[in-house]
């Protein structure tokens, strides 16, 4: 890798460390060509430490090591993207982040999907309080009305996406895929699981 260490005229470059799977920015560190290449040969995320003045592998006091899946270059070869599988919380004060954040998966406008869903069912609950002046949810009373009830709408919208599936409207195909995703998101919610969940178990089979 024709990696830029000289752009600041110190040997360094700053190295993000990104989680993988979830895809969250964990810690920034900075590497030499010699941290680079230790992180290359052991596996083990490896920084110069500026403050320490020396090779500094993220874990050795801690075990929170940070185990390497891949590394990459920028476009103009002087930051690094480090790709990691993070052994514990990465930051020293204890949290997953640098930034005090949980480094918890996120499914983009999905997840966003899903705590909404998690709002409907609280208010459903009674958990928390239902706004003034706003609409009635379709959610929220699809809760009320329990999970034997949650769970054959996840039918219904299945038997509509077969019937969809042997036709040749894409449009309609679209549409019930949608109504049968946004409807087992709600069936996982009364089931207390999130997307992730099933993920997981998705991932164990691989
Ligand atoms: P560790 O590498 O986890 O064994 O931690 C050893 C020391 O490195 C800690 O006591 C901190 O001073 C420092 N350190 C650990 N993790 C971080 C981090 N994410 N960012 C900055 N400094 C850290
Ligand atoms: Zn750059
Ligand atoms: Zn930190
Ligand atoms: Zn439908």
């Amino acid at each position: 890798m024709n990696i830029d260490f000289n752009k600041n005229n110190d040997g360094l470059v700053p190295a993000i460390v990104q989680d993988a799977n979830t895809k969250n920015v964990l810690m920034l560190g900075y590497m030499n060509q010699e941290a680079y290449n230790k992180t290359i040969d052991s596996s083990k995320v490896t920084f110069y430490s500026r403050t320490k003045s020396r090779l500094w592998t993220k874990g050795e006091e801690s075990g929170n090591f940070l185990n390497l899946v891949d590394i990459k270059l920028d476009c103009d070869n002087d930051t690094l993207l480090v790709m990691v599988d993070p052994v514990g919380p990465t930051c020293h004060k204890g949290t997953d982040t640098c930034w005090g954040e949980e480094n918890k998966s996120t499914f983009g406008f999905i997840t966003e999907l899903e705590n909404i869903i998690q709002n409907r069912k609280d208010q459903a609950d009674g958990i928390i309080p239902i706004p003034e002046g706003v609409k009635p949810s379709y959610v929220s009373s699809l809760f009320k009305s329990g999970i034997n009830k949650v769970a054959q709408k996840v039918g219904e919208e299945a038997v509509e996406v077969v019937i969809e599936a042997k036709d040749d409207n894409d449009q309609l195909f679209k549409d019930e895929s949608a109504d049968l995703l946004f409807h087992y998101l709600i069936l996982l919610q009364a089931k207390g699981f999130k997307l992730q969940d099933i993920v997981k178990v998705l991932e164990s089979r691989h």
